[in-house]
C-alpha cells in the first residue's frame, strides 16, 4: 500500500517542502530547519500547514 505525499509550509519561514506520510525519518526544512515530520511507524506526524496532499498512484 503506498503512502501520500504532502506539501507542507514551515510555520517559521513559509518554505513549502514536500513530505512523505509515512516518513520513517524526522524531516526538517531545508531552509531553517524547523522540524515538519516526526516519525511515529505509521503516519508522520506533519508539524505545520498542509498545503496540498499529493495521493500516490
Ligand atoms: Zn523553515
Amino acid at each position: 500500500m503506498a503512502g501520500s505525499f504532502y506539501r507542507v509550509e514551515c510555520p517559521d519561514c513559509e518554505n513549502e517542502q514536500i513530505v512523505f506520510g509515512k516518513a520513517a525519518t524526522t524531516v526538517n526544512c531545508a531552509v531553517c530547519g524547523h522540524q515538519l515530520a516526526q516519525p511515529t511507524g505509521g503516519e508522520a506526524i506533519l508539524e505545520g500547514e498542509v498545503t496540498e496532499t499529493v495521493e500516490a498512484r
